[in-house]
């Protein structure tokens, strides 16, 4: 199949390296995959070394450094490690998108682990190998929440809580006066319901299974979107550079969210 077309600039992450984890499936292999298209290297971090993606990728792209790095973003020595090996092979970091999370509310650790820790333990990578402080040139990471991390849904609270967890993390990050020091933006992006595998099995995943009756229904109900739309509004993101920014991303948009300060006891400098 042909690579999908990019709406931004013909190469315009030409010269750049990114870092994708989860991105052998799913929404993040369509991100690793744009970004080939409009020029970047690309090093894949994920659970799964997904070969035969490789390989194509590879041969589409047969003058762009393409790299895969078998890796659980729960393991924080192993993914700074990871990091290491990256910057090592590429010279450079510019971009990371953390895509990599699962559903599973059963499992609660592995869920908190994974979802919040993965996002936590990538970014924190990425504030080490890519600062200015420390010989970087800065750039962007936009971590990937859920609109569920906005608006609760009852049926899948854990995972929720992970990704109303990615959502704060990232804003902390993306406070100015990190950004003076590091030379990087952090971004979140908040996606609905989206065409993958990751709610396959669904009601044996569920903490509730006497809500599954209505849980298919209001799964049945949701409109989803195409991977493919999802990756290429996160590139549109990553063109926007905007720090601290939170995006809904539907419809083939992406749609900034005003999140408005509830607590009035603080210094408005803080
Ligand atoms: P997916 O299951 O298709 O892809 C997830 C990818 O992450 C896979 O390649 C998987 O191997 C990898 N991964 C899983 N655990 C990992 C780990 N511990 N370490 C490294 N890699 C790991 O799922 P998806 O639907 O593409 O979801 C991707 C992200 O988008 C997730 O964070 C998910 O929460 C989020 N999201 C999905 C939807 C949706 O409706 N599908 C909506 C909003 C947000
Ligand atoms: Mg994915």
């Amino acid at each position: 199949t042909a690579d999908p077309q990019v709406t931004t600039g013909a190469m315009a992450f030409r010269g750049k390296n990114a870092v994708v984890t989860g991105g052998a499936g799913g929404i993040g292999l369509q991100v690793a995959r744009q970004l080939l298209v409009a020029g970047a290297g690309v090093a894949i971090i994920d659970i799964q070394d997904n070969l035969e993606e490789f390989v194509k990728l590879r041969a589409a792209h047969p003058t762009q450094s393409v790299m895969i790095i078998k890796m659980d973003v729960a393991n924080k020595k192993g993914v700074e490690a990871t990091y290491e090996e990256i910057k090592k092979t590429f010279g450079s970091i510019d971009i990371v998108v953390n895509v990599a999370g699962i559903f599973n509310d059963k499992d609660v650790q592995r869920t908190l682990l994974v979802n919040l820790g993965g996002i936590i333990n990538s970014s924190l990578s990425a504030l080490q190998y890519m600062s200015k402080e420390h010989g970087g040139n800065g750039g962007i990471v936009v971590n990937m929440s859920s609109v569920v991390g906005l608006d609760p849904m009852f049926i899948i609270p854990v995972y929720g809580a992970t990704k109303a967890g990615i959502i704060s993390f990232t804003r902390c990050l993306g406070n100015d006066k990190f950004y003076q020091r590091s030379g990087i933006r952090f971004a979140t992006v908040c996606p609905g319901a989206t065409m993958t595998d990751m709610f396959t099995n669904f009601t044996e995943k569920i903490i509730f299974p006497e809500t599954s009756d209505e849980t298919y229904k209001i799964l049945d109900r949701l409109s989803k979107q195409s991977v493919t739309d999802v990756a290429r509004c996160i590139l549109n993101v990553l063109e926007k550079e905007k720090n601290g920014a939170v995006y809904v991303i539907e419809g083939k948009r992406i749609i900034p969210i005003d999140m408005k300060p509830h607590w009035t006891g603080k210094e408005p400098a803080l």
